[in-house]
C-alpha cells in the first residue's frame, strides 16, 4: 500500500528526457496527441478502423454496446484470433519468416517460421480434438516458458477451447485452484522446466495436484528429457499427439465475444479470480498498441521478458507480435544465468530493436554494474520499454545510459496495465519526452480519471487518489469466469467506473505517475500476489492460528512479502517452524509468494470487529506514524 513519503519523493524528480531523433523520425505514429483525441472523440469510429486493417469471417453489425457494467465490441462479427496470427501470414509473404526465435538457458536455439508454427498448432490443435476437447471447454496449461506453451495456447484458440495459462513458478496449491474454479478436465504440462540450470519438476507437481482429482481426464506431458519412465494412466504424450495428427486443422468460426482464454490475478481476496479475455476486441487492441506504442517495424526482432504464464506473454510475446507478423524473441530461465552478460549477449547476436521488460529486471542489471554492459554492440536497441511495476528514477537514468548509450541508438519508456486491461493504458509513447518517476500520459483509447473514494473526480495536479476507467475499450477484460458479480463488484466498488486498485496521480501536462495499490495486493518484483492468499496458504498449515501479511519495499523487488504470525496453543516459534511454514507456502502457492521476511507474534493486532491492522504492522515495520498511512487506504 502507499504511503505519502514515495509521493513525495517521487514528486521531487522534475527533468526530461527528450527521445532520440531518429525514434522521432521513424515513429509509426506521428501524433499522439492527435490520435488520443479521435479514440476518445469517436471511440467507435477509432477501433473499426483498427479491425479493419484484420481478417474477419464476417464483419461486425455493431461496433459497441454498454449495458453498465457489461459491454460487447464488434456485435455480430466472427473471427478466430489464429487465423490472423497464423493463417494470414501464410500468403502475405511472411510464411518463411521466423515467428518465434526461442532460446534455452542452456544456450540452445530454435527457431519456428510462420509455416512451421501454423503447421504445429494445427496438428496439436487436431490433437486435442483427438482427446475430445471442444469449443468452450477450459484447459489448464502448466507449461514452461517454450514454443510448446505457446502452441497449446495457440492450438486451444484455434478450436475455440479456452486457455487458462498457470504460471509454471506456481505449486499445487495455486495449480488446484485453477483447474477447479475452471472446471478443466484436461491439462497440459511438461516433465520438467529449466532455471538456473536445475530441473523443476512440474510433472510431479503436476501429479501430486490431479491425483485425487476426478475432474481431470487427460494430463498431456510435453516430454523434454525422453520417454516417462512410469506414465500414468492419464498421461497423454504430447510428441506422440503431434506426430499422429494432420497439419490441417481449420480454425473454429468464434463469435468476436466468445471467450480466448481466463487468466486468474489476484485480488483483494483469498480467491484467485479468473480474468476472460474475448477473441475479437482483444486481437484488435492488443494489435493497434503493438503497432502504435511499441513501434515494431516488419523487419524488427521484438523480445519480450515476460512469461506465458503472465498477461504480458500472453498479450506480447504470443498474441499480438504474431497477429502483426513480427519476429519475437523469448528464453527460459533466468535472466543472469548462467551469468549476466547473457542479457546483452542475445541483444547483440539478435540484433534486438525493440524490449519489452520489467524495472526488477534492470535494477538486478543495475547492481551487476555496467561493466556487463560495455563489452557489447547493443545499438540495434531502439526502444526498450517497461512495465509491471514503478520504473524508478535511478534505474530508468542508468539503463538510459548504459543500455540505451544515453540515446545514442536507444530509448526507455515506462508503461503500465494490467491482467484487466489486457493492454497498456498509460505510457510514455516514442514522440514524447520521458518525465523519470512518471509512467507517461493516457494512452489511445484509455479514458482514465483519478478519484476519491466517494467517486468525485481529483482535478488538481499531483494529488494522488484512486486510478480508474471510465468506459471500457476493445481489449478490456468481458467477466470473472463463473462469477460475473465480481466483475460487476470492480464497476461498482466506485460507482461508474473501473477501480484498478491502484494509487495514481497526474501533474498539470497530464502525465501520471503511479505509485503502488490502494488495497492488500502485493507487486513483488512485477507480480501481483494478493496478501490474502498468502494469509490462507500459512493459516492452512496446522501449526498457525493466525496469519498477516503485508509488503515490504525492497531496493530490487519493488516489494517483498512479510508474515506476522501467530502459531497455535502448544505450537513453539522456532528456526525450524519458520523455515517449515515457508516451505508450506512454496508448496501451496509457488516459490514467487514465500515470504521473505515471518516474524512470530503472541496476537495479532485488531479493529474492535476483529479485523486484523495490516496497516498498523506495515507502519511498525516501516517506522512511520500510523497515521501517516491512512490517507490513501481503507
Ligand atoms: P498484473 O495484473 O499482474 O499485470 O498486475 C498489474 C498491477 O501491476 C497494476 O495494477 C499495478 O499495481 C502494477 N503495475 C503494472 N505496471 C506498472 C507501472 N508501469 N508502474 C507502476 N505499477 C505498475
Amino acid at each position: 500500500m502507499v504511503q505519502q513519503g514515495q509521493i513525495d519523493h517521487l514528486l521531487q524528480e522534475t527533468g526530461q528526457i527528450m527521445p532520440p531523433t531518429a525514434l522521432v523520425q521513424q515513429a509509426f505514429l506521428q501524433d499522439h496527441e492527435g490520435e488520443y483525441k479521435r479514440s476518445i472523440e469517436n471511440p467507435e469510429i477509432f477501433w473499426e478502423n483498427v479491425a479493419k486493417e484484420l481478417d474477419w469471417a464476417k464483419p461486425w453489425d455493431k461496433v459497441f454496446e454498454w449495458t453498465y457494467p457489461t459491454f460487447k465490441w464488434f456485435l455480430g462479427a466472427k473471427c478466430n484470433i489464429t487465423d490472423n496470427a497464423l493463417d494470414r501470414h501464410l500468403t502475405n509473404g511472411n510464411k518463411n519468416k521466423a515467428a518465434f526465435i526461442f532460446l534455452g538457458e542452456d544456450g540452445s536455439e530454435r527457431v519456428y517460421t510462420y509455416g512451421r508454427l501454423a503447421q504445429s498448432v494445427n496438428r496439436f490443435a487436431n490433437g486435442l480434438k483427438s482427446l475430445g476437447v471442444k469449443k468452450g471447454d477450459r484447459v489448464v496449461i502448466y507449461m514452461p516458458l517454450s514454443p510448446e506453451g505457446a502452441i497449446a495456447m495457440l492450438a486451444c484458440a484455434r478450436i475455440g477451447a479456452v486457455h487458462s495459462v498457470v504460471y509454471a513458478g506456481f505449486s499445487v496449491g495455486s495449480l488446484r485452484g485453477r483447474i477447479e474454479d475452471a472446471q478443466a478436465r484436461v491439462v497440459i504440462t511438461a516433465d520438467v522446466g529449466y532455471r538456473r540450470g536445475n530441473e523443476v519438476d512440474l510433472k510431479g507437481i503436476c501429479d501430486e495436484t490431479v491425483k485425487d482429482m476426478d475432474l481431470v481426464e487427460k494430463v498431456v506431458v510435453w516430454s523434454r528429457k525422453g520417454a516417462p519412465e512410469n506414465p500414468s494412466a492419464k498421461d497423454v504424450d504430447f510428441n506422440q499427439l503431434m506426430a499422429e495428427s494432420s497439419i490441417h486443422c481449420p480454425a473454429e468460426e468464434m463469435d468476436s465475444e466468445d471467450p480466448l482464454y481466463i487468466l486468474y490475478t489476484s485480488g483483494t481476496t483469498g480467491i484467485p479470480k479468473g480474468v476472460q479475455h474475448v477473441h475479437g476486441g482483444y486481437m484488435v487492441g492488443t494489435y493497434y498498441h503493438f503497432k502504435t506504442f511499441w513501434d515494431v517495424k516488419d523487419d524488427d526482432v521484438f523480445w519480450c521478458t515476460s512469461d506465458i504464464g503472465w498477461v504480458v506473454g500472453h498479450s506480447y510475446i504470443v498474441y499480438a507480435p504474431l497477429v502483426a507478423g513480427s519476429t519475437t524473441v523469448f528464453r527460459e530461465g533466468a535472466i543472469d544465468y548462467p551469468d549476466p552478460s547473457v542479457f546483452y549477449e542475445i541483444i547483440e547476436k539478435y540484433g534486438v530493436n525493440v524490449m519489452f521488460t520489467s524495472p526488477t529486471l534492470l535494477r538486478m542489471l543495475m547492481r551487476y554494474g555496467e561493466d556487463y554492459a560495455l563489452p557489447y554492440d547493443l545499438t540495434s536497441l531502439r526502444f526498450l520499454t517497461c512495465a509491471g511495476e514503478p520504473l524508478n528514477p535511478e534505474a530508468l537514468k542508468w539503463t538510459y545510459e548504459f543500455i540505451c548509450g544515453n540515446g545514442e541508438w536507444g530509448h526507455i519508456v515506462d508503461n503500465w496495465w494490467q491482467t484487466e486491461t489486457g493492454g497498456p493504458c498509460l505510457g510514455t509513447p516514442a514522440t514524447i519526452p520521458v518525465r523519470p518517476g512518471r509512467v507517461g500520459v493516457a494512452l489511445p483509447g484509455a479514458e482514465l480519471a483519478i478519484v476519491d473514494r466517494e467517486g468525485q473526480p481529483i482535478t488538481e495536479p499531483n494529488k494522488g487518489g484512486l486510478l480508474v476507467i471510465t468506459r471500457p475499450f476493445p481489449h478490456f477484460y468481458r467477466t470473472v469466469f463463473g462469477d460475473p458479480e465480481r466483475q460487476a463488484k470492480d464497476w461498482n466498488a466506485v460507482p461508474g467506473v473501473y477501480l484498478t486498485g491502484d494509487v495514481a496521480l497526474r501533474d498539470a501536462d497530464g502525465y501520471y505517475m503511479v505509485v503502488g495499490r490502494a488495497d492488500d495486493v502485493l507487486n513483488v518484483a512485477g507480480h501481483r500476489i494478493g496478501s490474502a492468499e498468502v494469509e490462507s496458504a500459512l493459516v492452512s498449515n496446522s501449526a498457525v492460528a493466525e496469519a498477516a501479511v503485508i509488503g515490504k519495499p525492497d531496493e530490487l523487488r519493488g516489494e517483498i512479502i512479510k508474515a506476522f504470525v501467530t502459531l497455535r496453543m502448544g505450537q513453539v516459534p522456532s528456526e525450524e517452524m519458520e523455515a517449515a511454514l515457508k516451505l508450506h507456502v512454496r508448496g501451496e502457492l509457488g516459490p514467487i509468494a514465500v515470504p521473505a521476511e515471518l516474524e512470530f507474534m503472541p496476537t495479532l493486532p485488531k479493529t474492535r470487529s476483529g479485523k486484523i491492522m495490516r496497516r498498523l504492522l506495515k507502519a511498525n515495520e516501516l517506522g512511520l506514524d500510523p497515521g501517516d498511512i491512512t490517507t490513501l487506504e481503507d
